[in-house]
């Protein structure tokens, strides 16, 4: 599309989302034009936050699934739209609610905190939920004498266990993206870019290494946190191990400065499946509508409702 038919859909997407007073919100892993068009583009936590918080009628989610459940829980009376059903998690669907049941039946009397990343009957079955930005937080508020079944990133969970100093019974999930982020891109672009900051999401396959070997210029952030580090850093370069979506928030947060992506294939095939088409076709014909069973959502509301009084 050239920069005028993008910028006809984006007022067409405006005027529409006015018309039928719908909020748009966008993951920092969506497609340019679709986070130029939204009106809040943050993390999960800070997502999360804006679909409890908003006085419209409507949210259309431009993110992955989890998520738009995620904000029907919070908001169960307003209408949930996500623009293409099949976005998908690959690390959501690393467990499922039995999985977790069973695995809870071995570890009796244990606090379970599961990632945001997670279906909705998977957080009915958790104590508590957590995003990177506050999963520390939430791991510090639990009672030292308890065990924690942390679920479903085990890059995230070996990073909790370093930074909080607390043995964590783990679940083996990954997130393909992340996963394939390898120390080997990590020590490529440390001996290719000396001169910059290295900003590592702890969902990374190279999280643990990269803590293992952190020096001053290596800093594990969620990704707002990274765009908070490179606003407020007097330095210049910065390479970053995330998702590449990130790149364009960064580039419009933290302007005259210069981000690289570690690895140019950490691309979430999900996240991209929204498209400004399908944003526009979702608030034209009103789909597709996200629901969560009431009875799963106030169990699973329970366990959000938790983390967001710790953070
Ligand atoms: S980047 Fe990974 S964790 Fe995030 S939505 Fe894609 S598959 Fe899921």
């Amino acid at each position: 599309m050239t920069t005028a038919e993008i910028a006809t859909i984006q007022d067409e997407v405006r005027a529409l989302a006015r018309e039928r007073d719908a909020v748009i919100l966008a993951h920092n892993y969506q497609v340019p034009e679709v986070q130029d068009v939204a009106d809040f583009v943050g993390d999960s936590l800070g997502l999360s936050r804006e679909a409890a918080a908003t006085d419209a009628e409507a949210i259309v989610f431009c993110g992955v699934h989890f998520m738009a459940e995620t904000a029907k829980i919070l908001s169960p009376g307003k209408t949930v739209l996500i623009p293409d059903l099949d976005a998908g998690c690959s690390l959501a669907a690393s467990i499922t609610a039995e999985q977790l049941r069973v695995w809870k039946t071995e570890h009796p009397g244990a606090i379970v905190v599961s990632y945001v990343n997670t279906t909705a009957e998977v957080k009915a079955e958790s104590d508590y939920c957590c995003t990177s930005g506050n999963a520390k937080a939430i791991v510090e508020a639990i009672p030292a004498d308890r065990e924690i079944l942390f679920l479903p990133d085990m890059f995230l969970g070996v990073w909790l266990e370093r930074v909080t100093g607390r043995k964590l019974t783990i679940w083996l999930g990954e997130c393909h993206v992340h996963a394939g982020i390898r120390p080997d891109d990590i020590s490529r672009w440390q001996r290719e870019a000396p001169d910059a900051e290295l900003l590592v999401h702890p969902e990374c396959g190279c999280a643990s290494q990269c803590m293992a070997f952190a020096n001053d210029r290596t800093h594990i952030l969620s990704t707002e946190g990274m765009i908070n580090f490179a606003k407020a850093s007097p330095k210049s370069r910065f390479l970053v191990a995330t998702e590449t979506g990130i790149l364009h928030r960064l580039n419009k947060e933290a302007p005259g400065k210069r981000f690289e992506a570690v690895s140019e294939r950490a691309i979430c095939k999900y996240m991209k499946m929204i498209t400004l088409e399908k944003l526009l076709g979702s608030l034209r014909d009103w789909k597709h509508d996200v629901t969560v069973e009431p009875e799963i959502a106030a169990r699973a509301r329970g366990a959000i409702e938790r983390m967001v009084a710790i953070s």
